[in-house]
Protein backbone atom coordinates (compact mmCIF):
# COMPACT_ATOMS: atom_id res chain seq x y z
CA UNK A 1 0.00 0.00 0.00
CA UNK A 2 1.04 3.68 -0.97
CA UNK A 3 1.90 6.03 1.74
CA UNK A 4 1.64 9.36 -0.95
CA UNK A 5 0.70 9.83 -4.42
CA UNK A 6 1.05 12.00 -7.37
CA UNK A 7 -2.16 13.17 -9.50
CA UNK A 8 -2.11 14.12 -12.69
CA UNK A 9 -5.39 15.73 -13.91
CA UNK A 10 -6.76 16.35 -10.66
CA UNK A 11 -8.89 19.08 -10.99
CA UNK A 12 -11.15 16.33 -13.61
CA UNK A 13 -13.51 13.79 -11.97
CA UNK A 14 -11.31 10.65 -11.13
CA UNK A 15 -8.30 13.72 -9.89
CA UNK A 16 -11.33 15.17 -7.63
CA UNK A 17 -12.20 11.64 -6.12
CA UNK A 18 -9.08 10.59 -5.95
CA UNK A 19 -8.16 13.01 -3.27
CA UNK A 20 -11.15 12.26 -1.16
CA UNK A 21 -10.27 8.98 -0.75
CA UNK A 22 -6.46 10.11 -0.39
CA UNK A 23 -7.69 12.63 2.60
CA UNK A 24 -9.60 9.63 3.89
CA UNK A 25 -6.71 7.14 4.06
CA UNK A 26 -4.00 9.69 5.51
CA UNK A 27 -2.46 9.14 1.96
CA UNK A 28 -0.22 12.65 1.17
CA UNK A 29 -0.64 14.07 -2.01
CA UNK A 30 2.87 14.90 -3.40
CA UNK A 31 1.93 16.40 -6.63
CA UNK A 32 -1.02 18.05 -8.94
CA UNK A 33 -1.47 18.60 -12.64
CA UNK A 34 -4.39 20.35 -14.34
CA UNK A 35 -4.88 20.75 -18.04
CA UNK A 36 -6.55 24.30 -18.07
CA UNK A 37 -8.42 25.11 -14.76
CA UNK A 38 -5.62 27.42 -13.03
CA UNK A 39 -8.00 27.83 -10.25
CA UNK A 40 -9.36 24.97 -9.11
CA UNK A 41 -5.54 23.74 -9.08
CA UNK A 42 -4.67 26.18 -6.61
CA UNK A 43 -7.06 26.01 -4.59
CA UNK A 44 -6.06 22.26 -4.14
CA UNK A 45 -2.98 22.94 -3.54
CA UNK A 46 -3.70 25.73 -1.24
CA UNK A 47 -5.28 22.59 0.97
CA UNK A 48 -3.24 20.14 -0.07
CA UNK A 49 0.53 21.79 -0.21
CA UNK A 50 1.91 19.44 -3.07
CA UNK A 51 5.62 19.74 -3.80
CA UNK A 52 4.58 19.66 -7.28
CA UNK A 53 2.27 21.73 -9.34
CA UNK A 54 1.32 21.13 -13.59
CA UNK A 55 -0.65 23.07 -15.42
CA UNK A 56 -0.24 21.08 -18.97
CA UNK A 57 -2.01 24.23 -20.57
CA UNK A 58 1.45 26.07 -21.02
CA UNK A 59 -0.64 29.49 -22.29
CA UNK A 60 -1.74 29.31 -18.60
CA UNK A 61 1.75 28.77 -17.11
CA UNK A 62 1.86 33.11 -16.16
CA UNK A 63 -1.25 32.97 -14.70
CA UNK A 64 -0.73 29.67 -12.69
CA UNK A 65 2.75 31.55 -11.23
CA UNK A 66 0.43 34.86 -10.39
CA UNK A 67 -1.85 32.35 -8.69
CA UNK A 68 0.13 30.16 -7.23
CA UNK A 69 2.92 32.68 -5.69
CA UNK A 70 3.58 32.31 -2.28
CA UNK A 71 2.55 28.58 -2.11
CA UNK A 72 5.89 27.38 -1.82
CA UNK A 73 5.35 24.78 -4.77
CA UNK A 74 7.35 24.41 -7.40
CA UNK A 75 5.29 24.92 -10.37
CA UNK A 76 5.65 23.12 -14.16
CA UNK A 77 4.27 23.60 -17.40
CA UNK A 78 2.96 21.31 -20.88
CA UNK A 79 4.12 17.60 -21.19
CA UNK A 80 7.28 18.21 -20.15
CA UNK A 81 5.97 19.01 -16.47
CA UNK A 82 3.53 16.02 -16.30
CA UNK A 83 6.65 13.63 -17.22
CA UNK A 84 8.65 15.41 -14.75
CA UNK A 85 6.24 14.69 -12.33
CA UNK A 86 5.79 11.18 -13.64
CA UNK A 87 9.68 10.76 -12.40
CA UNK A 88 10.39 13.17 -9.70
CA UNK A 89 11.74 11.37 -6.77
CA UNK A 90 8.42 12.15 -4.62
CA UNK A 91 6.72 10.06 -6.89
CA UNK A 92 5.82 7.23 -4.75
CA UNK A 93 2.85 5.86 -6.79
CA UNK A 94 1.50 7.87 -10.14
CA UNK A 95 -2.67 8.49 -10.70
CA UNK A 96 -2.68 9.05 -13.97
CA UNK A 97 -6.04 10.54 -14.72
CA UNK A 98 -5.60 12.46 -17.68
CA UNK A 99 -8.01 12.40 -20.86
CA UNK A 100 -6.65 11.51 -24.16
CA UNK A 101 -3.69 10.20 -26.13
CA UNK A 102 -1.27 13.08 -23.79
CA UNK A 103 -1.70 10.67 -21.40
CA UNK A 104 0.77 8.28 -22.39
CA UNK A 105 4.35 9.78 -22.29
CA UNK A 106 4.03 10.41 -18.46
CA UNK A 107 2.68 6.93 -17.82
CA UNK A 108 5.48 5.62 -20.47
CA UNK A 109 8.00 8.36 -18.10
CA UNK A 110 6.77 6.90 -14.74
CA UNK A 111 6.94 3.06 -15.41
CA UNK A 112 10.44 3.90 -16.80
CA UNK A 113 11.18 5.86 -13.39
CA UNK A 114 9.84 2.62 -11.75
CA UNK A 115 6.83 4.29 -10.73
CA UNK A 116 3.44 2.36 -9.91
CA UNK A 117 0.60 3.68 -12.13
CA UNK A 118 -2.76 3.64 -11.08
CA UNK A 119 -3.85 4.34 -14.51
CA UNK A 120 -7.62 6.06 -15.65
CA UNK A 121 -6.35 7.80 -18.80
CA UNK A 122 -7.62 4.73 -20.95
CA UNK A 123 -6.34 6.06 -24.06
CA UNK A 124 -2.77 5.86 -23.10
CA UNK A 125 -3.35 1.64 -23.52
CA UNK A 126 -5.75 1.87 -26.25
CA UNK A 127 -3.32 3.97 -28.22
CA UNK A 128 0.32 2.84 -27.05
CA UNK A 129 -1.06 -0.76 -24.96
CA UNK A 130 1.80 -2.91 -26.71
CA UNK A 131 4.48 -0.25 -25.55
CA UNK A 132 3.03 0.15 -21.51
CA UNK A 133 2.63 -3.30 -21.42
CA UNK A 134 6.04 -4.19 -22.16
CA UNK A 135 7.49 -1.38 -20.33
CA UNK A 136 5.99 -2.30 -17.11
CA UNK A 137 7.21 -5.54 -17.38
CA UNK A 138 10.42 -4.89 -18.08
CA UNK A 139 10.45 -2.62 -15.47
CA UNK A 140 8.87 -4.81 -13.33
CA UNK A 141 6.26 -2.09 -12.57
CA UNK A 142 2.69 -2.97 -11.73
CA UNK A 143 -0.34 -1.26 -13.31
CA UNK A 144 -3.17 -0.97 -11.22
CA UNK A 145 -6.75 -0.15 -13.29
CA UNK A 146 -8.75 2.29 -12.28
CA UNK A 147 -11.34 1.93 -14.63
CA UNK A 148 -14.39 0.44 -12.91
CA UNK A 149 -14.46 -2.70 -15.34
CA UNK A 150 -10.86 -3.18 -15.55
CA UNK A 151 -10.47 -3.04 -11.93
CA UNK A 152 -13.23 -5.38 -11.16
CA UNK A 153 -11.62 -8.11 -13.42
CA UNK A 154 -8.50 -7.42 -12.20
CA UNK A 155 -9.89 -8.15 -8.19
CA UNK A 156 -11.80 -11.11 -9.76
CA UNK A 157 -8.39 -12.55 -11.08
CA UNK A 158 -7.02 -12.59 -7.55
CA UNK A 159 -6.78 -15.66 -6.04
CA UNK A 160 -6.95 -17.86 -8.79
CA UNK A 161 -4.76 -19.04 -11.41
CA UNK A 162 -4.74 -16.95 -14.39
CA UNK A 163 -4.03 -20.18 -17.12
CA UNK A 164 -7.00 -21.25 -16.29
CA UNK A 165 -9.17 -18.32 -16.78
CA UNK A 166 -11.63 -18.41 -19.94
CA UNK A 167 -13.06 -15.53 -20.64
CA UNK A 168 -14.13 -12.21 -19.22
CA UNK A 169 -17.82 -10.19 -19.75
CA UNK A 170 -16.63 -7.01 -20.17
CA UNK A 171 -20.09 -5.06 -18.63
CA UNK A 172 -21.48 -1.90 -20.30
CA UNK A 173 -24.44 0.67 -19.13
CA UNK A 174 -25.83 0.75 -22.74
CA UNK A 175 -25.00 4.73 -22.49
CA UNK A 176 -27.88 7.18 -22.35
CA UNK A 177 -29.06 5.58 -26.37
CA UNK A 178 -29.97 2.28 -25.31
CA UNK A 179 -32.87 0.93 -27.30
CA UNK A 180 -32.41 3.52 -29.96
CA UNK A 181 -31.93 3.03 -33.92
CA UNK A 182 -29.64 5.37 -35.57
CA UNK A 183 -33.16 6.76 -37.07
CA UNK A 184 -33.81 8.54 -33.88
CA UNK A 185 -30.34 9.04 -32.83
CA UNK A 186 -30.38 11.74 -35.68
CA UNK A 187 -31.18 15.00 -34.58
CA UNK A 188 -29.55 14.17 -30.78
CA UNK A 189 -27.92 17.05 -29.50
CA UNK A 190 -25.05 17.68 -27.02
CA UNK A 191 -26.83 18.05 -24.00
CA UNK A 192 -28.61 14.84 -24.17
CA UNK A 193 -25.18 13.13 -25.27
CA UNK A 194 -23.93 14.73 -21.61
CA UNK A 195 -26.76 12.75 -19.64
CA UNK A 196 -25.78 9.89 -18.46
CA UNK A 197 -28.25 7.20 -16.41
CA UNK A 198 -25.36 6.26 -14.16
CA UNK A 199 -21.96 7.98 -14.09
CA UNK A 200 -21.29 11.13 -13.25
CA UNK A 201 -17.97 11.84 -15.54
CA UNK A 202 -16.16 14.46 -17.92
CA UNK A 203 -17.88 15.44 -21.21
CA UNK A 204 -15.63 13.60 -23.35
CA UNK A 205 -15.91 10.28 -21.69
CA UNK A 206 -19.80 10.80 -21.52
CA UNK A 207 -20.01 11.03 -25.12
CA UNK A 208 -18.23 8.26 -25.50
CA UNK A 209 -20.36 6.52 -23.17
CA UNK A 210 -23.09 7.69 -25.58
CA UNK A 211 -21.51 6.13 -28.44
CA UNK A 212 -20.40 2.87 -27.10
CA UNK A 213 -16.39 4.14 -27.76
CA UNK A 214 -16.23 3.72 -24.52
CA UNK A 215 -17.00 -0.06 -24.39
CA UNK A 216 -14.73 -0.22 -27.53
CA UNK A 217 -11.96 1.75 -25.91
CA UNK A 218 -12.14 -0.74 -22.78
CA UNK A 219 -12.20 -3.51 -25.36
CA UNK A 220 -8.79 -2.81 -26.43
CA UNK A 221 -7.93 -1.88 -22.77
CA UNK A 222 -8.75 -5.02 -21.50
CA UNK A 223 -6.87 -7.12 -24.17
CA UNK A 224 -3.81 -5.33 -23.27
CA UNK A 225 -4.34 -5.04 -19.35
CA UNK A 226 -5.30 -8.93 -19.35
CA UNK A 227 -3.24 -10.08 -21.85
CA UNK A 228 -6.86 -11.59 -23.71
CA UNK A 229 -7.38 -12.86 -27.26
CA UNK A 230 -10.46 -10.87 -28.80
CA UNK A 231 -12.76 -13.74 -28.66
CA UNK A 232 -12.10 -14.04 -25.04
CA UNK A 233 -13.77 -10.81 -24.52
CA UNK A 234 -17.74 -10.93 -23.71
CA UNK A 235 -19.69 -7.37 -24.13
CA UNK A 236 -22.96 -7.24 -22.20
CA UNK A 237 -25.06 -4.61 -21.58
CA UNK A 238 -26.18 -4.29 -18.02
CA UNK A 239 -28.56 -1.11 -17.43
CA UNK A 240 -28.12 -0.73 -13.68
CA UNK A 241 -23.78 -0.56 -13.38
CA UNK A 242 -23.92 -3.02 -10.32
CA UNK A 243 -21.85 -5.92 -11.50
CA UNK A 244 -18.82 -3.91 -12.64
CA UNK A 245 -17.46 -7.13 -15.09
CA UNK A 246 -16.94 -10.79 -14.62
CA UNK A 247 -14.46 -13.37 -15.30
CA UNK A 248 -15.27 -16.83 -16.34
CA UNK A 249 -12.87 -19.88 -15.57
CA UNK A 250 -12.49 -23.00 -17.13
CA UNK A 251 -14.71 -24.79 -14.99
CA UNK A 252 -17.28 -22.42 -16.14
CA UNK A 253 -17.39 -20.69 -12.53
CA UNK A 254 -18.05 -17.01 -13.39
CA UNK A 255 -16.84 -14.91 -10.72
CA UNK A 256 -17.61 -10.86 -10.61
CA UNK A 257 -17.35 -7.74 -8.87
CA UNK A 258 -19.88 -5.75 -7.84
CA UNK A 259 -20.74 -2.38 -5.83
CA UNK A 260 -22.46 0.97 -6.53
CA UNK A 261 -22.07 2.69 -9.28
CA UNK A 262 -19.20 4.55 -7.60
CA UNK A 263 -15.42 5.69 -8.99
CA UNK A 264 -14.07 5.66 -5.53
CA UNK A 265 -14.38 2.32 -4.88
CA UNK A 266 -12.09 1.48 -8.30
CA UNK A 267 -9.72 4.67 -7.09
CA UNK A 268 -9.47 3.57 -3.37
CA UNK A 269 -8.70 -0.55 -4.87
CA UNK A 270 -5.94 1.20 -7.19
CA UNK A 271 -4.58 2.92 -4.69
CA UNK A 272 -4.66 0.66 -1.00
CA UNK A 273 -3.99 -2.34 -3.39
CA UNK A 274 -3.62 -5.32 -1.45
CA UNK A 275 -5.67 -3.75 1.44
CA UNK A 276 -9.34 -3.43 1.76
CA UNK A 277 -10.64 -0.61 3.88
CA UNK A 278 -13.84 1.60 4.62
CA UNK A 279 -14.42 3.56 1.14
CA UNK A 280 -16.29 6.79 1.63
CA UNK A 281 -19.30 5.34 -0.70
CA UNK A 282 -22.75 4.05 -0.27
CA UNK A 283 -22.96 0.82 0.18
CA UNK A 284 -24.71 -1.46 -2.51
CA UNK A 285 -28.49 -2.97 -1.32
CA UNK A 286 -29.09 -5.67 -3.86
CA UNK A 287 -32.83 -5.25 -2.97
CA UNK A 288 -32.96 -1.91 -3.26
CA UNK A 289 -32.39 -2.62 -7.05
CA UNK A 290 -34.76 -6.21 -7.18
CA UNK A 291 -33.69 -6.84 -10.68
CA UNK A 292 -30.64 -6.93 -12.45
CA UNK A 293 -31.07 -7.11 -16.65
CA UNK A 294 -28.24 -8.32 -19.15
CA UNK A 295 -28.44 -7.83 -22.80
CA UNK A 296 -25.99 -7.95 -26.10
CA UNK A 297 -25.01 -4.69 -27.69
CA UNK A 298 -26.37 -3.91 -30.71
CA UNK A 299 -23.24 -3.64 -33.14
CA UNK A 300 -25.97 -1.78 -36.21
CA UNK A 301 -26.59 1.19 -34.26
CA UNK A 302 -23.25 1.35 -32.15
CA UNK A 303 -20.87 1.86 -34.85
CA UNK A 304 -18.22 2.87 -32.77
CA UNK A 305 -17.82 0.02 -30.79
CA UNK A 306 -17.86 -2.29 -33.72
CA UNK A 307 -14.90 0.06 -35.17
CA UNK A 308 -12.76 -0.37 -31.86
CA UNK A 309 -13.10 -4.53 -32.13
CA UNK A 310 -12.36 -4.37 -35.74
CA UNK A 311 -9.54 -2.17 -35.12
CA UNK A 312 -8.45 -4.79 -32.00
CA UNK A 313 -8.23 -7.32 -34.68
CA UNK A 314 -6.42 -5.56 -37.28
CA UNK A 315 -3.48 -4.76 -34.55
CA UNK A 316 -0.79 -2.13 -34.73
CA UNK A 317 -1.64 1.39 -35.16
CA UNK A 318 -5.40 0.73 -35.93
CA UNK A 319 -6.63 1.28 -32.59
CA UNK A 320 -4.67 3.99 -32.36
CA UNK A 321 -6.26 5.49 -35.60
CA UNK A 322 -9.33 4.48 -34.27
CA UNK A 323 -8.75 6.21 -30.82
CA UNK A 324 -7.42 9.82 -32.93
CA UNK A 325 -9.97 10.08 -34.78
CA UNK A 326 -12.92 9.62 -32.42
CA UNK A 327 -11.16 12.28 -29.96
CA UNK A 328 -11.12 14.83 -32.71
CA UNK A 329 -14.75 14.12 -33.89
CA UNK A 330 -15.98 14.39 -30.17
CA UNK A 331 -14.45 17.68 -30.04
CA UNK A 332 -15.97 18.57 -32.74
CA UNK A 333 -19.32 16.86 -31.53
CA UNK A 334 -19.32 19.00 -28.03
CA UNK A 335 -18.10 22.19 -30.44
CA UNK A 336 -21.29 21.77 -31.94
CA UNK A 337 -19.73 21.17 -35.86
CA UNK A 338 -20.88 17.95 -36.50
CA UNK A 339 -24.17 15.81 -35.77
CA UNK A 340 -23.82 13.15 -33.11
CA UNK A 341 -24.32 10.14 -35.74
CA UNK A 342 -21.26 11.86 -37.48
CA UNK A 343 -18.49 10.50 -34.55
CA UNK A 344 -19.45 6.74 -35.77
CA UNK A 345 -18.73 7.40 -39.30
CA UNK A 346 -15.63 9.45 -39.17
CA UNK A 347 -14.16 6.78 -36.83
CA UNK A 348 -15.12 3.69 -39.28
CA UNK A 349 -14.21 5.93 -42.37
CA UNK A 350 -10.11 6.53 -40.52
CA UNK A 351 -10.01 2.70 -39.90
CA UNK A 352 -11.06 2.34 -43.50
CA UNK A 353 -9.01 4.56 -44.85
CA UNK A 354 -5.82 4.64 -43.28
CA UNK A 355 -3.63 1.21 -43.51
CA UNK A 356 -2.45 0.25 -39.94
CA UNK A 357 1.35 -0.55 -39.42
CA UNK A 358 3.43 -1.84 -36.60
CA UNK A 359 3.76 0.35 -33.24
CA UNK A 360 7.41 0.04 -32.05
CA UNK A 361 8.02 3.27 -30.40
CA UNK A 362 6.19 6.19 -29.02
CA UNK A 363 6.95 8.56 -31.91
CA UNK A 364 5.11 5.43 -34.21
CA UNK A 365 1.98 6.34 -31.64
CA UNK A 366 2.27 10.14 -32.21
CA UNK A 367 2.35 9.72 -35.85
CA UNK A 368 -0.62 6.87 -35.93
CA UNK A 369 -2.71 9.51 -33.98
CA UNK A 370 -1.43 12.20 -36.08
CA UNK A 371 -2.65 10.95 -39.25
CA UNK A 372 -6.21 10.21 -37.69
CA UNK A 373 -6.86 13.45 -36.18
CA UNK A 374 -6.23 15.53 -39.75
CA UNK A 375 -8.35 12.83 -41.76
CA UNK A 376 -10.91 13.92 -39.26
CA UNK A 377 -9.92 17.76 -40.34
CA UNK A 378 -9.76 16.77 -43.83
CA UNK A 379 -13.33 15.03 -43.96
CA UNK A 380 -14.83 18.07 -42.14
CA UNK A 381 -13.15 20.57 -44.57
CA UNK A 382 -14.53 18.36 -47.24
CA UNK A 383 -18.30 18.77 -46.16
CA UNK A 384 -17.22 22.72 -45.37
CA UNK A 385 -17.06 22.52 -41.85
CA UNK A 386 -13.71 24.40 -40.34
CA UNK A 387 -11.83 21.72 -38.58
MG1 LIG B 1 -15.37 2.12 -17.42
Amino acid sequence: MTNSVAILGSTGSIGTQAIEVAQMHNLRVTALAANTRVDELVKQARQLRPELLCIADESRYSALKEAAAGLGCRLLAGTEGLCEIAQHESTETLLNSVVGMVGLLPTLTGIAAGKPIALANKETLVAGGALVMKAAEEAGVPILPIDSEHSAIFQCLRGNKRGQLKKIILTASGGPFFGKTKEELRNTTVEEALHHPNWSMGSKITIDSATLMNKGLEFIEARWLFDLAPEQIEIVVHRQSVLHSAVVYDDDSVIGQMGVPDMKIPIQYALLYPERLPCPTKPLSLTDYGTLTFAKPDYETFDCLTACIRASEIGGSAPCIANGANEAAVAAFLGGKIPFLRIGELVTAALDQIPASPLTCFEDVETADRRARAFVAEMMRESGISA
